[in-house]
């Protein structure tokens, strides 16, 4: 019988993400990074097909991202790096190594700043390093009978590696890291961080320990997580598995497993006997990279704000709601069409008013709409004139949100509300008439109205807005129902 209950575990996790850098080219060729609709082997040449004899040359773009990436995760870049070799042997990988970085990596002791619950948090990175990807191997069956094809466009594809200090504590704050860091490589434009394709893949490493320090757990890898809820599964599964293992007195063991998503667990894949070893040395044909002041100083200029001093700009700058800016600022371009909107105007009422225009009504056509999480179905003019609309009163709430779905490209709203016949009913004979109609239809609500229960004017109101269609504005209909109701004697 074991002394522990379950309580007292800590637990450690540290995140290794490999993520393909956002490049025309691939790393070590000049054939197209791009392969998502690409025939099968098309953007192959003897440097990424592996063929004797031909030579690799660095793509610059690719270090200097990778470097832009280390800059916003607060990294230095120090003065000398180098590319070593990577030997194993597989059926995507032709040349039978992979160049990588070995112990001189591009860029070295980062942290990353996240949010678990509005807290903010921090975990040091270790270091980022570039590589290649692999080529994909694609099983088949036909009648029966089983074959292996492989596509080598994928391989060379500039792919990084962004190795973080085991810092985190529990599933939640490792989903969060990973969000926080696909944003960022997002914001600077590093990497597409498509997980389904594949472009930001994660591996996990995760021990536990007894909070008293006697227990110290091995650790073990966890890979096959192919999204956010995928690692915060596997990650909850396994902590619970190695907890319940120490407390059975089971021997926990370092190994790799791999997350089956479809069961719900993690299988044991391979054990330290079994580990690689991948034999590195200095890549002879390539030479090592000196980064100077000014390099490293142009990365600098060339970052954009990063996600967590926007949402925080917003907040203070703008006024805006935690929430609202939250939201705003999940994706750099919705961010930018936010503050291009607000351009013209100065009030905090016009801030506050815009950015939940966008985050209610604007985000949610565009969801309806299947449009991806970064854009809009309108531009900033266009929500800047409607914002306007609604401010001044020319188009109620009401109409506005009407007339947005009916917005054809590139249409004002203002234009808009005079071709569907939106415009606020401004004329004072208009609303008259309406107000005395409804007065008319409602005896009943008039004579609650003058019995004392002035309430009543609700049913009034809601009824002058139906003949209006609308387009009156409330504070509008009750003046002109008032102005009627005390001039009228009863009947
Ligand atoms: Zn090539």
């Amino acid at each position: 019988m074991s002394a522990y209950a379950i309580a007292d575990f800590s637990t450690v996790i540290g995140l290794e993400v490999h993520a393909q850098v956002l490049t025309a080219s691939k790393m070590y060729c000049g054939c197209p990074a791009n392969y998502a609709d690409a025939e099968p082997n098309t953007h192959v040449c003897p440097v990424c097909l592996g063929l004797p004899g031909a030579l690799p040359v660095i793509n610059r773009a690719a270090i200097e991202t990778v470097m832009r990436t280390g800059t916003a995760l607060r990294c230095t870049i120090p003065d000398r790096c180098k590319l070593d070799r990577k030997n194993y042997v597989y059926p995507d990988l032709p040349k039978g190594y992979q160049i990588s970085q070995y112990d001189l990596p591009l860029c070295i002791d980062g942290e990353i700043e996240f949010t678990v619950e509005g807290q903010v948090r921090r975990a040091g990175i270790t270091r980022v390093h570039i590589e290649e990807d692999t080529g994909r191997l694609l099983h088949e069956e036909n009648a029966g009978e089983h074959s292996s094809l492989v596509d080598l466009n994928r391989s060379g594809v500039p792919l990084m590696e962004i190795v973080g200090e085991p810092d985190l504590t529990s599933p939640e704050e490792a989903r969060e890291y990973l969000v926080a860091l696909r944003r960022i490589l997002r914001y600077i434009d590093a990497s597409t961080g498509n997980m389904e394709e594949g472009a930001f893949r994660c591996d996990a490493n995760i021990s536990v320990r007894a909070t008293d320090g006697s227990f110290i757990g091995p650790k073990v890898e966890i890979k096959n997580m192919n999204s956010f809820r995928a690692v915060e599964r596997a990650l909850r599964y396994e902590e619970q598995r190695q907890r319940e293992a120490v407390i059975a007195g089971h021997d926990l063991t370092q190994e790799t497993r791999g997350w089956v998503d479809a069961r719900g667990v993690t299988v044991s894949q391979r054990t330290k006997e079994q580990a690689h070893d991948y034999r590195y040395f200095p890549e002879p044909d390539l030479p090592r990279l000196q980064t100077t002041e000014s390099v490293r100083d142009a990365i600098r200029q060339s970052l954009p704000e990063l996600p967590l001093a926007r949402l925080n700009r917003f907040t203070t700058e703008y006024g805006l709601p935690f929430q609202d800016a939250v939201v705003l600022t999940l994706e750099r371009p919705i961010a930018d069409i936010f503050e291009d909107s607000v351009r013209e105007v100065s009030t905090a009422d016009a801030y506050r008013m815009t950015a939940n225009w966008i985050v209610n009504d604007i985000m949610g056509l565009a969801r309806s709409r299947n449009l991806p999480l970064d854009a809009l179905p309108v531009s900033a003019a266009q929500i800047a004139n409607l914002v306007g609309l609604v401010g001044t009163g020319a188009v109620t709430a009401r109409a506005a949100k009407e007339l947005l779905p009916r917005l054809e490209h590139g249409e004002m709203p203002s234009d808009a509300a005079k071709r569907l016949d939106l415009l606020a009913v401004s004329d004072d004979v208009d609303l008259a008439q309406a107000a005395a109609e409804a007065i008319r239809r409602q005896p009943a609500a008039v004579a609650d109205y003058r019995g004392g229960k002035k309430a009543a004017i609700g049913r009034l109101m809601g009824e002058t807005m139906k003949l209006t269609g609308g387009r009156a504005r409330p504070d509008s209909v009750r003046n002109s129902l008032i102005a009627i109701l005390e001039e009228t004697p009863p009947a």
